[in-house]
């Protein structure tokens, strides 16, 4: 694309140029979020620490032992509670044998042998569901004593326990944080290892094929290859570095624009600095300092003002040539020279352009 490019091409080329900056953004977009879904490690995996046994296991036995005399507490006091009927009901029926046979003696009366009988057997049995229920009860309290104590053990295993839990967590949660730290950056990396070196294939083909026709296709590329860097940067990036790298960045890119600008102003692009030198060769002044020459003789000829060599023999065929234009007339030998002495100053101030 040049000046001589129509206004409308022109135009068409820089709308398309920038759809395909679009389009490859979404491409390499896709590539980075596929780069970004590797699954990471399993959390479960990472935090698979535990608590060792020879603290766990004396905080299981205790609970397993709390767990075992609180039911069986419970069950006796079941069998206790079933005792205190049976005594009571034994009691009862004493009792009332005990009135009749009262009620005999008062009466003067000798109580038979069966009432007698009766009375021996209601007391025996009284008598047998009282000790009933005093073993009951008696046990009750020797396992009391043993659930009391083995809470006091349990209490102080559990607390073992839980120190020891907290220490596991802990170590677990260190374990994941830096599982967790690593697979982002491997993802970091990977992303990263994709859109620098096309960033880099981009930047070569900017600089080495600036003249290439295909130029505004190498320029997409490049920018939206920048673009992502700078997303994948941001992501990954703790953001007190990224701000660094972003504002170091943004101060590249405007110093080497400026840079740019600043060698463009000074030294005048090839195909500028050529059109002065036929303009001036053709107006017959010096394409140098623009002093009128005299024309041209078929002889070696330098600038009466600056000095500087306008005609002189061909290195190749050492016919008499334009020593500021490219190519030698008579064999058509091209040179660097005629760029001349590339000294920018006195071009601006000499060539009207
Ligand atoms: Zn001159
Ligand atoms: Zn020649």
């Amino acid at each position: 694309m040049n000046e001589n490019t129509p206004r409308g091409l022109r135009w068409t080329i820089r709308g398309l140029s920038i759809l395909l900056f679009f389009l490859f953004v979404w491409l390499e977009g896709f590539v980075v979020d596929d780069l970004g879904s590797v699954e990471g490690p399993s959390r479960q995996r990472v935090m698979s620490g535990s608590v060792p046994e020879e603290v766990a296991a004396p905080a299981r036995e205790a609970r397993l032992k709390v767990d075992t005399l609180t039911r069986e507490i419970g069950r006796l006091e079941q069998v206790k509670a079933n005792r205190i009927q049976t005594r009571e009901s034994a009691s009862a029926t004493l009792n009332q044998i005990q009135s009749s046979y009262q009620f005999e003696v008062e009466q003067q009366r000798a109580p038979s042998d069966e009432l007698a009988k009766a009375l021996g057997q209601a007391q025996e049995s009284f008598l047998a569901a009282s000790r009933a229920y005093e073993e009951a009860n008696q046990r009750i309290g020797e396992l009391q004593d043993e659930l009391a104590s083995e809470q006091v053990r349990l209490e102080s295993a559990e607390r073992r326990l839980q120190v020891e839990k907290d220490r596991v967590g802990q170590e677990n949660m260190e374990l994941w944080r830096a599982a967790d730290g690593r697979h982002r950056f491997r993802v970091a990396a990977s992303k990263l290892a994709f859109v620098v070196p096309v960033f880099l294939f981009a930047a070569w083909l900017t600089v080495r094929r600036k003249d290439s026709i295909l130029a505004p296709i190498h320029k997409a590329l490049l920018v939206a290859s920048f673009w992502w860097i700078g997303v994948v940067m941001f992501e990954h990036f703790p953001r007190e570095y990224f701000k660094y790298i972003a504002i170091g960045a943004a101060i590249l890119i405007v110093l080497m624009f400026l840079v740019r600008s600043l060698r463009n102003a000074a030294q005048p692009q090839e195909d500028v600095l050529l059109r002065r030198r036929r303009e001036a060769y053709q107006a017959s002044r010096c394409p140098e300092c623009a002093y009128p020459v005299p024309a041209e003789t078929g002889a070696a000829m330098a600038c009466a003002s600056c000095g500087v060599e306008l005609f002189g023999p061909c290195a190749a065929c050492s016919e008499i040539r334009h020593v500021l234009l490219p190519h030698c007339r008579a064999c058509g030998d091209a040179t660097d020279r005629w760029r001349g002495t590339g000294d920018g100053e006195v071009l601006a101030e000499g060539q009207p352009g």
